[in-house]
């Protein structure tokens, strides 16, 4: 961290400055004195830093960080790329791209087999299915809560896919206990007290990118679950609000491979809420797995003009198949797994 300060501050106000900063945060400081200003270079872990309260101090004239604020989840401190291995043999983050495709909700046992079992033909390994759903409109179909946590998990012993459905509140955790990826979506990535406690669950996570979220903001929530102890995470594009109005968000494919090489985490692009477009999935998809994504996470509803939400961009299963053998045939020619 570099700070600059302001040309009159006094000898004495520096040193009180550069004594705080080294007994409070237990970095070195370095100073160099230049003819208009003076410079003061931090050394050591700057990341436990608030640079707001950097920026407040009356002799500050400017601060700049020169290291990241994540650390756990920084491909700096760990260069290898995180695997997230499930009991059976399923990898995220090893080379491979893994199908995640299922209904935006749960709408019933019925719909939710159905559909398991087509995705499951159709090459996924992870099943999608919304219980809790975060909804615009208080008005809007809810999800079926704790009834489509048990289709969900009724649907998993039958098929043998795994399972990742979303969490909207701690409260709810104990009803997580047979899913096997815990969803944070968009609306939830700073909701920093769901984050810490599912960072004391040790499941895995699949962290969606807040709807106006940067990729440092998206970084940092993946760190406050990361700190209490759970670094199973994979980190999910789904588009960013911008003043585009053709699709439901802007996909930022460039995210992909900033985050792949700023993380060790694996990536999961989700084309589905990224463009609120059926058609626009399988572009997508592609644009994603070419970028580097470690899987894809797809709607798909054996009815979507019927679906009691994201009915827009869901696909049919057989859509669903057509859109992995494309994404096949291109992982193939990647060389990946
Ligand atoms: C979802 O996956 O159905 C969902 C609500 O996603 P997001 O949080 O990305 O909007
Ligand atoms: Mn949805």
């Amino acid at each position: 961290m570099i700070i600059i300060l302001k040309p009159n501050a006094t000898a004495e106000q520096r040193e009180a400055f550069t004594d705080a900063l080294k007994s409070y945060y237990n970095v070195n400081v370095n100073t160099w004195e230049g003819v208009q200003s003076t410079v003061l270079g931090l050394i050591g872990d700057t990341s436990p830093i608030d640079i707001d309260f950097v920026n407040a101090q009356t002799i500050v004239e400017s601060v700049r960080r020169v290291q990241e604020p994540y650390k756990k989840a920084n491909r700096k401190f760990h260069p290898d790329n995180t695997v997230i291995e499930f009991a059976n043999g399923v990898k995220i983050g090893d080379g491979s791209v893994q199908y995640m495709a299922g209904p935006c909700s749960v709408e019933s046992q019925e719909q939710i087999l159905e559909i398991a079992h087509k995705v499951k033909k159709a090459g996924a390994t992870i099943l999608r299915g919304g219980a809790f759903k975060p909804r615009t409109s208080p008005y809007a179909f809810q999800g079926l809560k704790a009834e489509g946590m048990e289709f969900l998990s009724a649907a998993k012993k039958e098929t043998g896919l795994l399972i990742v459905t979303e969490i909207t509140r701690v409260s709810h955790l104990p009803l997580f206990k047979d899913v096997d990826i815990i969803q944070v979506g968009a609306r939830n990535m700073q909701n920093f007290e769901l984050l810490k406690e599912i960072g004391k669950s040790k499941k895995p996570v699949l962290l969606k990118r807040g709807l106006a979220s940067t990729i440092e903001e998206w970084l940092m929530s993946a760190e406050y679950i990361m700190s209490e102890g759970n670094d199973q995470i994979m980190l999910c594009e789904r588009g960013i609000r911008t003043y585009e109005s053709m699709t439901r968000n802007t996909m930022d494919i460039s995210a992909i491979p900033i985050v792949k090489r700023l993380s060790h985490l694996p990536v999961i692009a989700d084309p589905s809420h990224a463009t609120g477009k059926s058609w626009l999935v399988e572009p997508m998809s592609m644009a994603s797995v070419a970028a580097g994504a470690d899987g894809l996470i797809i709607e798909v509803h054996n009815n979507p003009s019927k679906a009691l939400s994201d009915g827009a961009q869901s696909l049919t299963p057989e859509q669903f198949g057509d859109v992995a053998a494309k994404v096949d045939s291109l992982k193939a020619a990647l060389g990946r797994i």
